[in-house]
């Protein structure tokens, strides 16, 4: 039986990326795979082809203001989804075929298969064909991610009621894809199909959509984006998803006791995901859930089996790629003996429609609650020539800070370039910066990041010059 210092289950952006960090600290180190292809969600079914489809759409929706531009376009300009959906697939090959590469270069033993504990230091791996190979873990770290959820009274049929996988390769343009969920990965694909052609309507059940981020965001995002012709039914909820032949009918009910009735081809389902782990025998190894399927970690990621750690989407805290990465560099570090550390806090979050949406740090509401007194300032981008110049003027920069020590405690970004310009706010937070500091850096002029620094003058003093 091959034995190894780290096997690595799951390959995820946390188990590649955990993966390559333990191989590069001296220790022997295997993953396990169920799937053909390495990169789990993220890369295959996540951010990699739902980005590779935004970009097409993107192309083809910036073609309609050509004009604007004084390009001429000779003749119709058609869309060939089959076409886009091919390369967001040639995209996807060759990002996992990169991580098999890395495997290989950092010699990481790849096994595919279903792994499932048979005890805390053995792992069968169950192969395709439904043999066994048993391989021995002195530590092994649990990357296994997660899947699209439901709500109970909806079947996902795969068809025209369907889960984020499934947009990703769809073989028409909707007429109407009716989303249910005004969440991240709703928006993102309903702006492709949008760009499309396609008539998009978001139902939420909150009363705003991006309900967790700042509410200034989720204002300025449903302006633009209605702009653009969604549709949103904020304050409904769902109580019923069916298919009627090729029609999709979805009844909500509004918080004044409303009942609509929405028809459509196409239901895409968008309530969130869920943590995954079917198939692993995880109690086999000692290793406890929480009461929402969740591995119970302490705070180094170490489950209830002291061998034996999990990160990523099928632990608590955001379900997002980079979460997942730092938390497999953070135990492989532990693993060889350091003292690595993460500030959850200043994780972003990004939204990759247009205008994008990108923040850290603490909300306006999440500050309102903790009784923090605090600073705001907020640039528009309409107000900066660069935004002008390439006709990107939605969206502005707003930035908190504490009202005495001036430390910036948020950043929320709504416009072109976005999800580039939030490193810059990273960077300022993980200093401990203060808005001062952001107000008395040069930017250089002309850039969409100019509106980082009006942002912090318009925080200290009320200094911004350009508004
Ligand atoms: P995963 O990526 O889910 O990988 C888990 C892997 O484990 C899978 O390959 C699975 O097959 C494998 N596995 C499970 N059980 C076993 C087993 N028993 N044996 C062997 N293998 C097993 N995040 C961002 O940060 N930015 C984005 O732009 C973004 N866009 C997204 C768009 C969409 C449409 C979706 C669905 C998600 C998006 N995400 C995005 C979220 C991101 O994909 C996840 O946060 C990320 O993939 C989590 O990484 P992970 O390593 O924890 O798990």
């Amino acid at each position: 039986m091959s034995s190894f210092d780290v096997v690595v289950i799951g390959s995820g952006p946390g188990g590649y990326v955990a993966a390559i960090r333990c191989a590069q600290l001296g220790m022997k180190t295997a993953i396990v795979e169920k799937y053909s292809t390495l990169g789990g969600t993220c890369l295959n079914v996540g951010c990699i082809p739902s980005k590779a489809l935004l970009a097409s759409s993107h192309h083809y929706e910036e073609l309609q203001h050509f004009a604007d531009h004084g390009i001429e376009v000779p003749g119709d300009v058609k869309v060939n989804l089959a076409k886009m959906i091919e390369r967001k697939q040639a995209v996807v090959d060759q990002t996992s075929g990169g991580v098999k590469y890395l495997m290989d270069k950092n010699k990481i033993e790849v096994f595919e298969g279903i792994g499932s504990f048979e005890n805390a230091t053995t792992i069968n791996i169950t192969k395709n064909d439904g043999s066994v190979e048993k391989i021995e873990a002195k530590n092994t770290i649990i990357a296994t991610g997660s899947k699209p959820s439901t709500l109970p009274f909806i079947t996902i049929d795969k068809d025209r009621i369907i889960t984020s996988t499934e947009a990703l390769k769809l073989k028409e343009v909707p007429k109407h894809l009716i989303i249910i969920g005004g969440g991240v990965i709703g928006l993102e694909l309903g702006q492709v199909y949008l760009r499309l052609g396609a008539q998009v309507s978001v139902v939420e059940f909150a009363d705003r959509i991006l309900p967790t981020m700042d509410a200034a965001v989720s204002k300025e995002l449903t302006k633009v984006l209605k702009k653009q012709g969604m549709k949103f039914y904020t304050s409904h909820k769902v109580q019923g998803v069916n298919r009627n032949g090729d029609t999709v009918v979805v009844k909500a009910e509004s918080a004044k006791g409303e009942i609509i009735t929405l028809e459509g081809d196409y239901s895409l389902v968008c309530v969130g995901r869920r943590p995954y782990t079917e198939g692993l025998n995880a109690e086999k190894a000692g290793v406890k859930l929480t009461d929402r399927g969740q591995i119970e970690v302490n705070d180094h990621l170490q489950t209830t089996a002291s061998n034996i750690y999990a990160i990523g989407d099928v632990v608590r805290g955001a379900m997002l790629a980079h979460k997942a990465e730092e938390e497999g560099v953070l135990v492989a570090e532990q693993l060889a003996g350091q003292k690595p550390h993460i500030d959850y806090n200043l994780i972003p979050g990004v939204v990759y429609t247009w205008p994008e949406v990108a923040a850290v740090g603490k909300t306006e509401e999440q500050l309102k609650q903790e009784g923090r007194e605090y600073k705001a300032g907020q640039f528009p981008f309409k107000a900066l020539g660069r935004a002008r110049a390439s006709a990107d003027t939605d969206g502005f920069v707003k930035i908190l800070a504490d009202k005495k020590t001036d430390e910036i405690l948020g950043f929320h970004i709504v416009g072109a370039r976005a999800a580039d310009l939030i490193a810059e706010a990273v960077v300022a937070m993980e200093y401990r910066a203060s808005a001062e500091d952001i107000s008395r850096m040069s930017h250089a002029h002309p850039t969409f990041a100019e509106a980082m620094k009006e942002a912090a003058l318009a925080a200290t003093d009320n200094r911004a010059l350009h508004v």
